[in-house]
């Protein structure tokens, strides 16, 4: 059974032991439908949050409340009209005249009332779940669906929203990566570049950016100032990616990439950095690939070489 420390609390209605990817859309924090769903089908069945029932449950009760206290105020006026109007006249303010400013707003303000807000809280749902939708789509059409990482334009998108923030660039390209799906495969060739993937992203972290620019290349933003901390991230990839189990038919084959690292200023335009980055990128190709080089400094020793 969860603690209550176990799970975070991101509305009234769900928790997670996990927070779930969340983004902002409009000012306010979105979290995709499936991570939702996914989120809750993993709770034991009677931790579950009955969601629904729950929402619909208090959501009616209000209303009611409210429709109940939108009659009561009308029966109010009428019965102040009603005072007005007939109460200074001999005997013209009779019981009938109450009994009729109760019983016809009760018979027609309640029930009007109640449909009206009952609409209205139906179509707030509706909303909801359509923002829910379009945060998803959104999120997805930024992400490539192989390897789960930023598209080009996303990550172009997420550089550009961090307001010009100096890092650095690493750009990524596996080695004879073309011999890889024409020994094993193009289905091997998937999952190495998905494992791949999931390297860069454990090893960038959640303050960086990672991105495939399509086939065997990927990129890299991280906000650090240093060049040499590039170096070494660029240099951690590197041999993290010569660890992956890869094995196709059973024998193993180790993967190796080229790393290009280049630094992105403040105010530069990325586009600049990453030619830099693709440039250092080439250099290391020619100088026999698995090795991360960093621009501009060409003269700059290199760091690793391992023979494959
Ligand atoms: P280099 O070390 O010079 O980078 O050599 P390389 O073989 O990696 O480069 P090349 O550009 O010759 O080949 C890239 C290969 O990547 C060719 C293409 O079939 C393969 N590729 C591109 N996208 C995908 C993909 O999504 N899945 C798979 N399995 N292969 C891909
Ligand atoms: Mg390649
Ligand atoms: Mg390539």
């Amino acid at each position: 059974m969860a603690r209550e420390s176990d799970t975070l609390a991101v509305h009234p209605c769900f928790k997670f032991r996990e927070k779930p990817r969340s983004f902002r859309f409009d000012g306010k924090t979105l979290f995709p439908v499936s991570a939702l769903q996914e989120s809750i089908s993993t709770f034991p069945k009677r931790e579950r949050p009955k969601v629904r029932d729950q929402t619909v449950d208090r959501g009616v009760t209000r209303i009611i409340a409210q429709a109940a206290l939108l009659t009561v105020a009308v029966i109010a006026v009428t019965q102040i009209a009603s005072y007005a109007i007939w109460g200074g006249m001999d005997g013209g303010y009779e019981l009938s005249i109450v009994l009729a400013g109760v019983l016809i707003p009760l018979s027609t303000c309640f029930p009007i009332s109640l449909f009206l807000l009952l609409q209205r809280n139906r179509l707030a749902d509706v909303l909801a779940r359509l923002e829910a939708v379009h945060g998803e789509l959104k999120e997805r059409s930024s992400r490539d669906a192989m390897t789960g990482l930023l598209h080009r334009q996303a990550f172009f998108e997420r550089l550009t929203s961090t307001a010009g923030e100096a890092g650095v660039v690493l750009v990524i390209d596996v080695d004879h990566f073309k011999s890889v799906n024409d020994t094993h495969g193009h289905a091997a060739g998937d999952q190495a570049l998905r494992s791949i993937a999931e390297t860069l992203e454990k090893v960038t972290g959640a303050s960086g950016a990672v991105a495939r620019f399509g086939g065997e290349e990927f990129c890299v933003f991280l906000p650090i100032a240093d060049e040499f901390e590039g170096l070494k991230l660029g240099e951690k990839i590197r041999r993290q990616v010569g660890r992956i189990e890869f094995s196709p038919e059973g024998v193993r084959r180790r993967l190796t990439v080229s790393v290009g690292v280049a630094r992105h200023s403040s105010g530069d335009s990325v586009e600049l950095a990453i030619s830099a980055a693709d440039a250092a990128l080439y250099e290391a190709k020619r100088a026999g690939r698995n090795r991360v080089v960093c621009s501009p400094r060409k003269s700059q020793p290199e760091l690793g070489r391992d023979v494959a």
